[in-house]
């Protein structure tokens, strides 16, 4: 999977800030418009849109222009051979200055874009393989066992709500619900007064399978299109009133946000890693998740960050504070277990769907994946510069989340960011 494409030496004529999320070696795709333009496919270099469209149109692109007409990317995602032969060629358009002349019309500021929702979302599936957030929510509850008894066997997973799925810069909207604190005898119905965020991956679903054929734990890897940050907003008094037995609900569905860019599973081959080890005293996956190959390179090295504004430290001109740095390699399953479990009874996924890993938190205070763990269950409020605290998220709270693949001997890649403000 490791191609020319991914080369560090390589450099585009087009100039890319160093150190930027997007260079080269990433081109990430996401649906965009600009001026007049209707939105279309683009891949992003440093603070550019290359219009994939516009590119097909003028014959500089060898492929069916219709995978990148738009509005959506669900046909081009499911179409890995396609995908492939896009990030060959526009890598190829981007290095060799003699065909700068050609392309450099169809580049877009990103700046004067309008990014939207990258496909058109069938389904939406929010798993729970991040252990540490899986062990400490669990505490809350169950102090002595935190890990219900099925989480080593199966990828826990929940149906959320795809018409609900926004990009990044959508606003967030307090919802109202049921409440009911433990000291109160009966529920009311109001604001969510203990608002949350969730740092998660989103796993954008390239080919699907059909009804009634599952996808065997080697070749899920194939039904990868590529990888997202994902904000699983949630109203946690909601959720603990509304949850048992049949688990999240409204708590849940208001909204979801996802960065707009899709990093390929092309851009992060060389991102792979190991999955990390069980502890002693695990049990080992069923015979259906377990492959050689994903555990040999089924994780990635992804670094994941959590960064909150105020509207009081905006008003102050303070830079974001920086609430939580995590890592993928916290999954305690791979993608391709979630999506081999996901399809094991049969369930058809299809292009464009999307999947959650769950709350990535990791082993220590400084990288947990939501406020409801960094203040202990709203009891221990978070200090923020400036002398601010928090439980939950308040009025004009802004969350960002980013990510960073590094691996040693390749361009460090990133994800762009996943925003949202509470509105109020
Ligand atoms: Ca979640």
């Amino acid at each position: 999977m490791i191609d020319a494409t991914h080369d560090p030496a390589l450099r585009s004529w087009v100039d890319v800030p160093a150190g930027h999320d997007f260079p080269v070696q990433n081109l990430p795709l996401g649906i965009f418009s600009a001026a007049a333009s209707a939105p279309r496919a683009g891949m992003a270099i440093g603070e550019r849109i290359v219009d994939l469209a516009a590119l097909a149109a003028a014959g500089l692109l060898k492929l069916d222009a219709a995978l990148v007409a738009g509005p959506t990317l669900n046909a081009l995602l499911a179409d890995a051979a396609a995908r492939q032969t896009v990030r060959r060629q526009v890598s190829a358009l981007l290095t060799d200055e003699s065909h700068r002349a050609a392309v450099e019309p169809h580049l877009v500021q990103v700046r004067e874009a309008s990014l939207h929702l990258p496909c058109r979302v069938g389904d939406y599936t929010d798993f729970y393989v991040g252990i540490h957030h899986a062990t400490n929510i669990g505490r809350l509850f169950r102090p002595d066992a935190p890990l219900l008894p099925n989480y080593k066997y199966v990828p826990i997973g929940y149906h959320g709500r795809a018409s609900t799925v926004r990009v990044s810069g959508a606003p967030v909207v307090r919802p109202h619900g049921q409440r009911k604190g433990p000291s109160e005898d009966a529920p009311t119905f109001g604001p969510c007064r203990r608002l949350d965020y969730e740092l998660e991956m989103g796993v954008w679903i390239g080919r699907g399978n059909d009804l009634g054929q599952p996808i065997p734990i080697a070749e899920a890897g194939t039904h990868v299109a590529g990888l997202c940050l994902l904000n699983d907003w949630s109203a946690r008094d909601l959720q603990a009133w509304e949850y048992v037995p049949l688990g999240p609900f409204l708590a849940k569905n208001f909204l979801t946000s996802v960065s707009p860019w899709v990093v390929t599973a092309e851009a992060l081959a060389p991102f792979r890693i190991a999955q990390a080890l069980r502890p002693e005293g695990d049990p080992a996956p069923l015979p259906y998740l377990s492959d050689l190959g994903d555990q040999a390179r089924g994780a990635f090295a992804i670094d994941l960050f959590v960064h909150l504004s105020t509207a009081a430290t905006r008003a102050a001109g303070s830079a974001p504070v920086r609430l939580a740095a995590s890592a993928a390699r916290h999954m305690y399953w791979t993608v391709a277990q979630m999506i081999t479990h996901h399809s094991s009874n049969g369930c058809a996924l299809q292009p464009g769907d999307l999947l959650g890993t769950g709350t990535i938190s990791g082993p220590d205070d400084a990288s947990l994946g939501s406020l409801i763990e960094m203040s202990r269950g709203g009891a221990q409020p978070v200090a923020l510069p400036g002398g601010e605290t928090r439980t939950f998220l308040e009025d004009g709270d802004e969350v960002t989340l980013t990510a960073r693949a590094v691996a040693e001997g390749f361009v460090p890649i990133g994800f762009g960011a996943c925003v949202g403000r509470i509105a109020g």
